[in-house]
C-alpha cells in the first residue's frame, strides 16, 4: 500500500479560526477498539465556539480535530470489540460525542454523559491530534473509536442529513420526553427554534403532546416554518407577541405542563418560562448563558407554583437508541431541519452558514461529508 492509500484526511484546528487539511497514517487496530468510515457529521453551536477559540479556556488543546456528532460505517473492527459493540465491518452507526471513564461513580451509577473522570474522559472534537492515533474528530475520512466508546446501529437506508441531527434528535428525546416525564395529553412549551428546541418539540409530539407550543425572533423565521411542517401547534414569533399572553390563551389559562428552555445566550426566555409553566409543572434548562446572571429573576413564583426545574446538557444510550428509531421512521421530516451540507475541504464555510455569518443562508442544521467531493 503506498503513501498515499494509507493515509487518512481531516480538517484540523491548528489556532483559533486556523484550520485546514492534513493527512494522518490509518490507525492499527488491537481487539478492542474500532474505525468508522465517517458519512456526516453533523455541527453544533459548540463547534463554532471553539473554532473561533472561546470554548472554556484551556478546553481546546491544538491541533484538534473537530466534530464531536458523527455518523458512518465500521470500516474494522477488533475481534473483542465486534463482540462487545455487536458490529461488523459494514454496519453503519451513530457513536456517542464521549467515550466515560466507566469507573467513576456518575458512570457506574448510570450518569455517564456527566463522567468526573476529567483528563482521562475522552471527548470528540476536543482530543489533541497529538495524541496518538490522532483521528479524534468526526471533520475526516476516519475516526478512531476506543474500548469504552458507545456505538447505535441504524438502518442505512435513514437519511443522512437526518442522521446528521441524531445528537440533537436524541438530545431532544430526554429533555423534551425523560426527562420532565412528559405524559400524553400535556401541554409543551419549547423556548427557542434551533436544532435542539426543534427537535425537543417533535419529541413532545411523539409523546402524545395536546399541543406543543415553540417561540423564536423574527429572524427564526424559516426555523418556525420547520417547526409548523413537523407539526407544531403554534409558532410564537416573541419579537410581535408575548408568548406568556400566548400560552395563557392556547391553555385557556391552565399554562404549560412542560417547559423546555432551549434559547442559548437569551435570559428572557427563562423569566418567560416561569411566568408560562402551570402549577406543579416542570422546567428544563438547557440553554447555556455563557455564565451570565438572568436580570429579573425572581424564585419566589416557582415556590408559589411547587415548579420542578431540572439542568441538562446532554444526551444518553437510551434516548440515542430512540433516536435512530425516530430517524428511521421520520428521516424525510426530520432531513428539513438539515439545511446545509459541505465536503471536507469546506469545513470552513460550513462553521461560517452554522455561525449565520454568510448571508441570506437560513440556516438550522450544517453538515459534513467527508466522502463528498
Ligand atoms: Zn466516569
Amino acid at each position: 500500500m503506498n503513501d498515499q492509500a494509507a493515509s487518512v484526511r481531516a480538517a484540523v484546528l491548528t489556532a483559533a479560526e486556523t484550520l485546514g487539511i492534513q493527512a494522518f497514517p490509518v490507525p492499527r487496530l488491537g481487539e478492542d477498539d474500532a474505525l468508522i468510515r465517517v458519512e456526516v457529521c453533523g455541527l453544533g453551536g459548540s463547534d463554532v465556539t471553539q473554532y473561533l477559540g472561546k470554548l472554556r479556556p484551556s478546553s481546546t488543546v491544538y491541533p484538534v480535530i473537530l466534530g464531536h456528532v458523527f455518523v458512518g460505517t465500521v470500516e474494522a473492527v477488533g475481534p473483542r470489540a465486534a463482540r462487545r459493540w455487536r458490529v461488523a465491518p459494514g454496519d453503519r452507526v451513530v457513536t456517542e460525542a464521549i467515550v466515560p471513564c466507566w469507573a467513576c461513580s456518575l458512570c457506574v451509577s448510570g450518569h455517564y454523559s456527566l463522567c468526573d473522570a476529567g483528563e482521562d474522559l475522552l471527548r470528540y472534537g476536543l482530543i489533541s491530534a497529538d495524541r496518538e492515533p490522532s483521528l479524534w474528530g468526526g471533520f475526516a475520512e476516519l475516526v478512531y473509536v476506543p474500548r469504552g466508546a458507545l456505538l447505535h446501529k441504524v438502518s442505512p437506508a435513514a437519511p443522512l442529513d437526518a442522521l446528521a441531527l441524531a445528537n440533537s434528535i436524541a438530545s431532544g428525546i430526554r429533555w423534551g420526553g425523560d426527562l420532565p416525564a412528559f405524559k400524553a395529553g400535556e401541554v409543551g412549551l419549547v423556548l427557542g427554534p434551533g436544532q435542539r428546541g426543534l427537535a425537543t418539540a417533535l419529541a413532545m409530539m411523539r409523546a402524545g403532546a395536546d399541543k406543543v407550543i415553540i417561540t423564536g425572533r423574527s429572524s427564526d423565521a424559516h426555523k418556525l416554518e420547520v417547526a409548523k411542517r413537523w407539526g407544531v401547534d403554534v409558532a410564537v414569533d416573541v419579537d410581535a407577541e408575548d408568548v406568556v399572553d400566548v400560552v395563557r390563551h392556547v391553555t385557556g389559562g391552565a399554562m404549560a405542563d412542560v417547559v423546555v428552555e432551549a434559547s442559548a445566550v437569551a435570559t428572557q426566555p427563562v423569566t418567560d418560562a416561569i411566568k408560562a409553566v402551570r402549577k406543579d409543572g416542570r422546567i428544563v434548562l438547557i440553554g447555556l448563558k455563557r455564565g451570565e446572571p438572568i436580570p429579573g429573576l425572581v424564585t419566589d413564583e416557582l415556590i408559589y407554583k411547587g415548579v420542578t426545574v431540572i439542568g441538562a446538557m446532554a444526551a444518553n444510550y437510551s434516548s440515542f437508541e430512540r433516536a435512530c428509531r425516530l430517524i428511521e421512521r421520520d428521516g424525510d421530516l426530520i432531513t428539513q431541519a438539515n439545511t446545509h451540507t459541505f465536503g471536507l475541504d469546506q469545513v470552513e464555510r460550513a462553521i461560517h452558514t452554522l455561525a449565520g455569518d454568510v448571508p441570506g443562508a437560513d440556516a438550522i442544521g450544517v453538515s459534513v461529508e467527508p466522502g463528498r467531493a
